[in-house]
C-alpha cells in the first residue's frame, strides 16, 4: 500500500512511522528543511494525560475579557476583519457549556489515554533520546480562589480516573524544591503524577530517522498546494514541484490542514491560535524546575528539558501572523524569573513562536472523510504532543483498514457534517 503523508510534524511524523511499521509504503511532505520545524518546534513539553481538557469550558467567556485585562496577559485576541476567524470563536462559545464539556473532554481523554499507552509500547520498541521525564505535572495557585475552583477540576479527573495529588505550599515545595525560593507567592497545587515531560522536536526528528530507517521516504522543501481529484477520488497532490501520487493519503498539515482540504471541498474549523515559549539554559540545577509547572494564573508551562528550561503560553488570535515581536515573550520571561529566579538565565533564552491548530471543541479530527482514499490527522490544538503516538497508530490503523484500537465515533471530521 502506498501511502502520502502531508506534513512532517509531530502528528505527519508519527503516523508514518506507524504505517511503515504496518508494511506501507509511505512518503512524507513538507515545505520544511526537515521535521518538526513550525508548531512542533518549541512546545511546552507537556505530555499531560491528566489535562486533556478542551479550552472550551463553562466559565471561560468571563475569564477571557479578565485575561485580556492582564498586564501579562494569556490571551489576547485583534479585531481582525475575519470571517473564518469570527465564524471559529462563535462555534468555540457555543462549546462552553457543561454537556459539551463533558462529551469533547471525554473524547480527548479517550485519545490521551490510548496516546499514553501507545507511547509507552514505542518507548519500549524504540530507544529515542528527548529529554523525557516520568515525574508528573505541577498546577500551582497563587490564591485560595484558584483552590477553591479547581475542585471541579478535581472531580472530572476523578470521573476519568486520572490520577492527582492535592498539595499544600510545602507540598509544592516538595515536588518542585526550586520554588521554596519563592514559597510566599503561591497557596498550593494539583500535581498530575501520570504526566510526562519531553522535548517534541527532538522526539519527532529522533523517530523520523527510526520511520526512515524502515522505509519511509520524507520529500522535504516541497510546497503542496492542494489535492487533485478525477471521478470523486483523490489522485493525487499537487505541489509547487509537480504532482506526486500513492493510493492513499493522510493530511497531517495542523494549523495548514484546512487550506490543503478545501481544494477538494472538504471544511474543517481548524483555525491558528498563536503561542510563544523560551529556551533558556538552567544555570542551577536544584533552583530549577524538575518537571512541568503550570502557573495557573497566567496560563504558562515551564518545563525542564535536560539542562535547558522551557517556558510557553500565551494564546493569541491574530490568523496566520508568525512574527515574533520585540516584547511577545515578555509573559513567559516573566513567570520564568518571577518562580525560579535563580533556575536559568532568561538573558540568554531563545524566543520562538507556532500556531496551534485548534478546533471550536478541543478535540483533534482524525479518521476517514467523504473520499475512501483520504484521511486527516489534524487539529490537535494545545495538546498534539500528548496526543501523537495514538493519533498516529490510530490513523495507521484506519488507512490500512486494521481495526481501531478505540473507538473513533465524536473524532472524524464527520461530526462537523462533512
Ligand atoms: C506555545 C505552545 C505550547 C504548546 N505546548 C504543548 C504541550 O506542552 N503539550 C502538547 O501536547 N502540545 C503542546 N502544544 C501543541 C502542539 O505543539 C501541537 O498540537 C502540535 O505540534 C501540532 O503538530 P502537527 O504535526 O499537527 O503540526 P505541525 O508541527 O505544524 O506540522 C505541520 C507540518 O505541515 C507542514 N506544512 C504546512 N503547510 C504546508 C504546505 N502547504 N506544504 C508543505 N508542508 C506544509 C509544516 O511545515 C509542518 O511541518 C503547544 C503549542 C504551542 C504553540
Amino acid at each position: 500500500m502506498k501511502v502520502i503523508v502531508l506534513g512532517a510534524g509531530i502528528i505527519g511524523v508519527t503516523t508514518a512511522y506507524y504505517l511503515a511499521r504496518r508494511g506501507a509504503e509511505v512518503t512524507v511532505l513538507d515545505r520544511q528543511p526537515g521535521p518538526g520545524l513550525e508548531t512542533s518546534f518549541a512546545n511546552a513539553g507537556e505530555l499531560s494525560y491528566g489535562m486533556s481538557s478542551p479550552w472550551a469550558a463553562p466559565g471561560i467567556p468571563i475569564k477571557a475579557i479578565k485575561w485580556l485585562c492582564m498586564r501579562y496577559r494569556p490571551f489576547m485576541i485583534w479585531p481582525l476583519l475575519s470571517p473564518t476567524m469570527w465564524g471559529w470563536c462563535l462555534r468555540m462559545l457555543a462549546n462552553c457549556n457543561a454537556q459539551s464539556y463533558r462529551i469533547n473532554k471525554g473524547r480527548m481523554v479517550r485519545v490521551s489515554s490510548y496516546s499514553r499507552d501507545a507511547l509507552t509500547d514505542l518507548l519500549r520498541e524504540e530507544k529515542l533520546d528527548f529529554d523525557l521525564r516520568e515525574m508528573g505535572t505541577l498546577q500551582l495557585f497563587r490564591s485560595q480562589k484558584q483552590v477553591e475552583a479547581s475542585k471541579a477540576d478535581q472531580e472530572v479527573l476523578a470521573e476519568f480516573g486520572s490520577p492527582f495529588e492535592v498539595l499544600d505550599r510545602d507540598g509544592c515545595i516538595g515536588a518542585e524544591p526550586g520554588l521554596a525560593h519563592v514559597a510566599q507567592k503561591f497557596v498550593g497545587g494539583l500535581r498530575l503524577p501520570a504526566d510526562r515531560t519531553g522535548d517534541c522536536r527532538m522526539f519527532t526528528l529522533a523517530l523520523a530517522e527510526r520511520a526512515a530507517a524502515l522505509g519511509v521516504r520524507f520529500r522535504y522543501n516541497v510546497t503542496i498546494k492542494g489535492f487533485a481529484m478525477e471521478g470523486g477520488r483523490i489522485v493525487g497532490v499537487e505541489t509547487e514541484r509537480g504532482r506526486e501520487t500513492a493510493e492513499k493519503y493522510v493530511c497531517a498539515l495542523g494549523p495548514y490542514a484546512p487550506i490543503a482540504l478545501r481544494t477538494v471541498g472538504i471544511k474543517v474549523p481548524i483555525y491558528p491560535i498563536k503561542g510563544y515559549s523560551i529556551t533558556l539554559p538552567v544555570t542551577d540545577p536544584d533552583a530549577a524546575p524538575q518537571s512541568t509547572l503550570m502557573d495557573e494564573t497566567h496560563k504558562v508551562a515551564i518545563t525542564r528539558l535536560g539542562s535547558r528550561i522551557r517556558v510557553a503560553g500565551q494564546a493569541e488570535i491574530i490568523g496566520y501572523n508568525r512574527k515574533l515581536g520585540p516584547h511577545a515573550t515578555d509573559t513567559v520571561c516573566h513567570v520564568v524569573t518571577d518562580l525560579f529566579p535563580k533556575g536559568g538565565d532568561v538573558a540568554k533564552a531563545e524566543g520562538w513562536t507556532g500556531l496551534r491548530p485548534m478546533t471550536p471543541d478541543g478535540t483533534p479530527i482524525i479518521g476517514p472523510t467523504r473520499y475512501d482514499n483520504l484521511f486527516i490527522n489534524s487539529g490537535h490544538g494545545t495538546l498534539g504532543w500528548t496526543m501523537s503516538a495514538g493519533s498516529g497508530r490510530l490513523t495507521a490503523d484506519l488507512v490500512l483498514g486494521r481495526p481501531p484500537e478505540i473507538p473513533i465515533d465524536g473524532l472524524t471530521v464527520a461530526r462537523y457534517g462533512q
